[in-house]
């Protein structure tokens, strides 16, 4: 791990959490408490991105030149550590992890310094259009078609699964602009407004009652062609640098929410002699192996952050992190609602939405547990699946 000898990091952490302990207000630690998802509550999340953005802190891993802070990875890490523990909303990834990254690579000057201040700002929320009906693993067999047509394409088609669509003002899209030669040769990465006639959002409702995916429907719908990053029929090569990024975003936050939530559980529950669980040497010890295990995992996940700070795309270790973050949220997930019992059971998606005057049915530190189980069932698939991951590795790492 790099320590920059100029950056004090006590001191760093000592002014981080001044700020956010000065400027967290009530009601969004409140509705980070009630979320049990991987994406964060919108409303609320934008409402932070802007604090954070008035003090130069929206984006921790942007550089400099694009307005983000020059932190080292040790900063960013002290930084995620003190939102969590301040109860700090999820980062709305598609914006700052996915577009924001995408357009310092292969977008235009012109595009930058349109989109990227305004990214910063929560002025503009994006969604990611890759996935279509029929196309999710397969991702380069999209049929999504966008037809030039003077200065402007005529999009037709269909994405799914697409995360906040409907509360998003843009998109980021992969659209088939050729179907000659190899599928991924004919595809072209847009950018376009969701207010776009012609665009409408259908919701999905999630396995926890949460709506969070959409399906976006295309009907003859105008974008100018200046809205094009990279070339036309190269979308693919801007599509497999934004993916590195999305699959290597930070898994170590949620992890260590994940921790504190059990220790609370097991603290507030009593075994049969009447002991709290935290007290149970065999539930110690189960404790005492995921504490490692996010340990050793976090290891891994900065040394990949230094070398992406250094100028290092992520690479296939983008696909290690992605299956073992994964993986270790969910067995977090079984953990915690193991230890909560039959507290466990209740579904309640209408104690859990920001500012309910529902009466919860079990106390709060089971609130949730249900309900994130739930969600994160989707973490091996979100992003791209396990076994595609396990089969990028194979490829790219072991040679296989
Ligand atoms: C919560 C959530 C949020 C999402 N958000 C977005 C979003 O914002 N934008 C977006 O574009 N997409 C989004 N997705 C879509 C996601 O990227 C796809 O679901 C994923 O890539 C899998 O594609 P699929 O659903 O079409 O499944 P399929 O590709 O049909 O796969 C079905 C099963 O077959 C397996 N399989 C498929 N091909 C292979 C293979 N070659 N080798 C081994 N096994 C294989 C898969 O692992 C899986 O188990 C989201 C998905 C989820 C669950």
């Amino acid at each position: 791990m790099t320590q920059a000898a100029s950056v004090d990091y006590e001191s760093f952490r000592a002014e981080v959490r001044a700020f956010l302990d000065a400027n967290m207000p009530p009601e969004i630690r409140e509705a980070t408490r009630l979320t049990a998802s991987m994406f964060p509550h919108m409303p609320t999340a934008v409402a932070w991105q802007k604090v954070l953005h008035g003090q130069g802190w929206a984006a921790p891993h942007w550089p400099v030149e694009f307005g983000g802070p020059g932190w080292d990875a040790t900063q960013q890490m002290i930084f995620r550590e003190e939102q969590d523990r301040a109860g700090a909303p999820a980062t709305i990834m598609q914006g700052l992890f996915m577009c924001g990254p995408v357009l310092m690579g292969h977008g235009t000057r012109a595009q930058q310094d349109h989109y990227l201040p305004r990214l910063l700002s929560a002025e503009h929320i994006w969604c990611q259009g890759y996935s279509e009906p029929g196309s999710g693993s397969d991702l380069a067999s999209l049929k999504t078609a966008a037809v030039p047509d003077g200065d402007d394409y005529i999009i037709n088609g269909s994405k799914i699964w697409t995360s906040n669509a409907h509360e998003s003002t843009h998109m980021f899209a992969l659209v088939r602009t050729s179907t000659e030669g190899r599928p991924q040769q004919g595809i072209t990465f847009l950018l376009l407004e969701m207010d776009t006639p012609g665009i409408t959002v259908e919701p999905i409702l999630n396995l926890n009652g949460v709506q969070e995916q959409c399906q976006v429907f295309f009907d003859d719908v105008r974008v100018p062609r200046a809205n094009r990053v990279g070339a036309e029929n190269d979308g693919w090569t801007v599509a497999k640098y934004l993916l590195e990024f999305e699959r290597s975003m930070s898994y170590t936050a949620p992890l260590k929410k994940r921790l504190a939530q059990i220790r609370r559980s097991a603290e507030a529950e009593v075994t049969a002699d009447g002991s709290p669980l935290i007290d149970d040497r065999v539930f110690r010890r189960r404790l005492a192996e995921a504490e490692i295990d996010t340990n050793a995992f976090i290891a891994t996940e900065m040394r990949v952050r230094e070398a992406t700070l250094a100028g290092q795309p992520p690479g296939p270790s983008a696909s290690v992190l992605k299956i073992a973050g994964a993986d270790m949220r969910q067995e977090l997930d079984s953990l915690w609602l193991q230890s909560v019992g039959l507290l466990g059971l209740p579904l309640q998606p209408e104690a859990l939405v920001p500012g309910n005057n529902v009466e919860a049915l079990v106390p709060d530190h089971a609130l949730t547990a249900m309900a994130t189980w739930l969600d994160d069932r989707s973490s091996t698939i979100a992003g791209g699946s396990a076994e595609v991951q396990r089969s990028i590795v194979a490829k790219a790492v072991l040679g296989l």
